[in-house]
């Protein structure tokens, strides 16, 4: 690299000049967070075939970083909810979520998790953003692995835009806004 490029040489909010790199901290959390998302698989229903389609080799969700789909809430950042989410279900995902690590984010994957979709009855919950604050919907019955991963493109944009430092002083209710102040975590 010659010293004209690495002077030129930039990633959002920061410069590399003569080895040194410099930048903000909310611009270097935000990419490697951005970078890094594990999501958590909440297969519900008929949805859940099309976010395991994203992993195979035809769409391949690894080429963005985020095939480490993990069965676990400690080891899990990203939430996607793929189906159908009855009222029986919901407290068990909202407790899910809720022993996921800070920070997390949720994609609410198709018509059933975003709206409730074509059950309007009372056994289905209208929207997984009754009890999660979603940060991406997907639109579509069933929506194409294409949209997910468009979904987590979008969620990447979000993340390099929050405030990542000042919420890590600000405390993780800031992050939630569906969770009343105080109220205990899940097993608390
Ligand atoms: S949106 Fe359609 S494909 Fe997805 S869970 Fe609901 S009924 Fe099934």
């Amino acid at each position: 690299m010659s010293n004209e490029s690495e002077m030129n040489w930039r990633r959002p909010g920061g410069e590399f000049e003569n080895g040194v790199v410099v930048s903000r901290a909310d611009a270097v959390i935000n990419w490697v967070r951005s970078h890094s998302i594990w999501p958590m698989p909440m297969g519900l229903s008929c949805c859940a075939i099309e976010l395991m389609g994203s992993g195979g080799s035809r769409f391949d969700i690894s080429r963005f970083g985020m095939e480490v789909m993990r069965f676990s809430p400690r080891q899990s950042d990203c939430m996607i909810v793929a189906g159908t989410v009855t009222r029986k279900m919901a407290p068990v995902v909202r407790r899910i979520y809720e022993q996921m690590a800070e920070p997390k984010w949720v994609v609410a994957m198709g018509a059933c998790a975003t709206s409730g979709g074509l059950f309007r009855t009372y056994s289905v919950l209208q929207g997984v953003d009754k009890i999660l604050p979603v940060d991406v919907h997907i639109s579509g019955c069933p929506p194409k692995p294409e949209a997910l991963l468009d979904a987590m493109l979008l969620l990447q944009k979000k993340i390099r835009t929050e405030r990542s430092l000042s919420s890590l002083f600000l405390g993780r209710e800031t992050r939630d806004p569906l969770r009343p102040t105080g109220t205990p975590e899940a097993g608390a």
